[in-house]
């Protein structure tokens, strides 16, 4: 039986917050936006059990950006001291918060939204947190002096964070490091050991979830860049698969990452991206399968699990629901293949 899960995030309903929109605002305030999250994140389990989704999460129904819903929690970012800084290796441009003091966790972040999700499904749950690099990557740093170090400071409260989370029945804690992809040579450098301190004392599976971005312009144009063949992967990832985390998520739905790289991550379980978020167009339930088939050359079938190449966040609800039906039946099309 092939294993099925989602990345992270999936739109939020219209009455919500803004379709198709990153960091769209909140339509709702108070004790009603509170409700609405709930009410969303519940719409989103159910649609992933009916899709024969093994795995499932909140679909970020609780926080705006992946990164920031994280830092808004965190003591000692002035938020009113915002910095222009070019992200991901200078990509593209955001407008970022600063770090001005040595940073806090004030209390629990996501420990209300997990307890509410966990009582109401019986499936396996998976929350995503921000890994520490793409955390430093995401804000402007005025009192650390050093990446290594003001990663090493917030994997700290990242770790705080998740040991709460697995005590609520987290089944899988994931860290999104899209930024590993950026600062490859810094992965092997430190990258991993801030993970490993962010993990640390886990008993609960953990995952990293790295990426080539979301379908964003300077995103593609980026990707356009790269040649034919996208080999970063493999610069970092005898580090990935030398390292504590159990699990790596990657995209190979219309991706160039040439598969065999996934043959470098011999000691990890492997979340195989067979749905590609760049684009609206549905999967049929047998691209789907011939994805994860394409997969099982380099990945034991008891080492892949399906999953979406990155956030569903900016589609359109029904493209997202839509992709992820065809994500469960085609896991289960191939988990018949192989009896
Ligand atoms: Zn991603």
């Amino acid at each position: 039986m092939i294993t099925t899960t989602i990345a992270g995030s999936l739109p939020k309903p219209s009455w919500l917050a803004t379709p198709e929109k990153l960091w769209a605002p909140w339509k709702l305030e108070g004790d009603a936006l509170q409700e609405g999250q709930q009410d969303a994140a519940l719409a989103w389990i159910k649609f992933q059990e009916d899709a024969g989704i093994d795995i499932v999460g909140d679909g970020e129904q609780f926080r705006k950006h992946f990164v920031h819903g994280f830092l808004e929690h965190i003591d000692g970012i002035d938020w009113d001291r915002m910095t222009t800084m070019g992200i991901r290796d200078d990509r593209y441009d955001a407008q970022v918060p600063t770090v001005t003091s040595a940073v806090r966790r004030t209390g629990s972040v996501h420990g209300a939204s997990t307890r509410f999700c966990r009582q109401r499904t019986r499936h396996k749950l998976k929350m995503t947190l921000p890994g520490p690099m793409t955390i430093c990557d995401t804000i402007a740093d005025a009192h650390y002096g050093s990446r290594p170090a003001m990663a090493m400071a917030f994997a700290e409260l990242l770790n705080q964070e998740a040991l709460e989370l697995e005590a609520i029945g987290v089944d899988v804690i994931q860290f999104d490091e899209p930024a590993f992809n950026a600062f490859m040579s810094q992965v092997g450098e430190w990258g991993v050991d801030a993970l490993h301190r962010a993990a640390e004392g886990l008993k609960c599976k953990t995952a990293v979830h790295i990426c080539y971005g979301y379908g964003i312009q300077e995103n593609i144009d980026w990707k356009n860049s790269l040649g034919e063949e996208w080999r970063q992967y493999e610069e970092f990832f005898p580090a990935l698969n030398d390292s504590r985390i159990d699990q790596v998520s990657l995209e190979c739905a219309n991706s160039r990452v040439p598969l065999s790289v996934l043959g470098m991550l011999k000691d990890k379980e492997v979340l195989v991206g067979a749905i590609d978020v760049a684009c609206h167009d549905i999967e049929t339930p047998e691209q789907v399968a011939a994805t994860l088939r394409a997969a099982l050359e380099f990945v034991d079938p008891e080492r892949l699990i399906a999953c979406t190449n990155c956030g569903m966040a900016p589609l359109p609800r029904a493209v997202a629901e839509g992709k992820l039906t065809a994500l469960g039946a085609g896991a289960a099309l191939l988990s018949k293949e192989l009896g």
